[in-house]
């Protein structure tokens, strides 16, 4: 640590009550004073004495114009801010011009460099002139397998994906050296380059993505070896996803923000996951209703009896009244599926159809037990009865 280190506000020639303005203005005077833009064709000892003066005036700003270094160092000194304080020059200086655009190109009133107007009014958004662009990582779909038992009680999946990630090796600012990032030269930092055509009509001023930088605002000079300067590395990654009871196949969840990352300490997109439901082996779902067959013998049709329904909560008895008809429908109320939180309210029915089977062969003797009742009354069919309305349903469908 260097032993003979002038005090930050005597560096930039203020004193302790100075405002963040005050700050910045005084940094801006040092660095057209010291810059060594400005002392190309001094001499040796000037160019030294220079770049000492601009260093200084450096480090005093990058603790006093942060709030968090400032309050520290305003109470412990430089031991509060001990190894924060200088700016790496290790990449050398970065142009004046540069240096003044970055600090002061945006929001800071009472300054205008350049042809105002110019990139601080470009229609692409980067309105504050210099790179304050925020990237937006693109957008994942993926898609989830769901058995109708999952989608009945909810569940959390684990989705696994392929996406960018912020490289480890240079926290995803594409260089290990934040010296190495500059603001293009070719656009200044807007991303944009403006043209002016004069024309017999008059003036025309046209826009177009900085083919140096690509739209960036910056250009890396010392790219990150490990994601050649993009900031981002691809990683296989596991997400969990919550899915709420009652989804349908082809919904679309939306997972905020677990999409890919954005460059350069972007925002991240979403991960959208669509629903796929795996057939159910004996239920055939409708919106949150569920149908399920039951074919019947001859005998329970005829005497009564109990079936067995495999219900998403678990097998579920139905007692069969005798004389049941082929065809009939017996609805279980409240077995369906419950609706999408949201999207609707309580648990839809389950339909029990039962068909009964008939023998197609018979042994001799069971053909004359069945013969001996032909044409008995009770096997003779009769829509004037009980069944009136099933026969004439039955005579509607066909
Ligand atoms: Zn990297
Ligand atoms: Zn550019």
């Amino acid at each position: 640590m260097a032993v003979n280190k002038r005090d930050y506000y005597e560096a930039l020639g203020i004193d302790r009550n100075a405002s963040a303005d005050d700050i910045k203005a005084a940094y801006r005077k040092a660095a057209m004073k010291w810059h060594p833009d400005r002392w190309v064709s001094g001499t040796d000892a000037e160019k030294k004495t220079a770049e000492e003066k601009f260093k200084e005036a450096s480090e005093a700003y990058s603790v006093l114009s942060d709030p968090d270094k400032k309050a520290k160092y305003d109470q412990f000194g430089f031991a509060g801010v001990e190894g924060q304080g200088a700016p790496d020059f290790s990449g050398g200086f970065g142009s004046l011009d540069d240096l003044l655009k970055n600090i002061f190109g945006g929001g800071f009133g009472g300054f205008s460099f350049g042809n105002a107007g110019g990139f601080g009014g470009s229609p692409f958004g980067s309105s504050s002139g210099s790179s304050q662009r925020v990237y937006r990582g693109r957008d994942i779909r993926t898609r989830v397998r769901l058995t109708l038992d999952e989608i009945a009680t909810g569940c959390e999946k684990q989705v696994t994906i392929e996406r960018n990630t912020p490289c480890p090796d240079c926290d995803g600012k594409g260089t290990r050296n934040s010296s190495d990032i500059k603001t293009c030269p070719r656009c200044h930092g807007s991303g944009n380059i403006q043209q002016t055509v004069n024309s017999l009509f008059g003036r025309t001023v046209t826009y177009t993505t900085c083919p140096q930088c690509g739209g960036e605002g910056k250009t890396i000079s010392n790219p990150c070896r490990s994601c050649g300067g993009t900031g981002l590395v691809r990683k296989r990654q596991t997400v969990n996803v919550k899915i709420p009871a009652g989804v349908e196949d082809g919904m679309q969840l939306t997972v905020r923000g677990e999409g890919h990352a954005g460059q350069h300490g972007g925002v991240s997109g979403d991960l959208f996951v669509v629903i796929e439901e795996i057939p159910h082996a004996n239920l055939v779902r409708d919106g949150q209703d569920l149908f399920y067959t039951q074919v019947v013998s001859v005998m329970d049709a005829i005497l009564g009896a109990e079936i067995s329904v495999p219900c998403l909560d678990g097998n579920y008895k139905v007692k069969l009244d005798p004389g049941t008809q082929s065809g009939t429908v017996v609805k279980l109320r409240g077995k369906g599926l419950p609706a999408v939180s949201g999207y609707g309210s309580g648990r839809g029915d389950l339909y029990v159809k039962v068909l009964v089977w008939i023998p197609r062969k018979l042994s001799s003797s069971q053909k004359q037990l069945f013969n001996s009742m032909r044409g008995e009354s009770e096997f003779t069919p009769n829509p004037n009865r009980d069944d009136k309305a099933l026969f004439e349903k039955e005579k509607k469908i066909f």
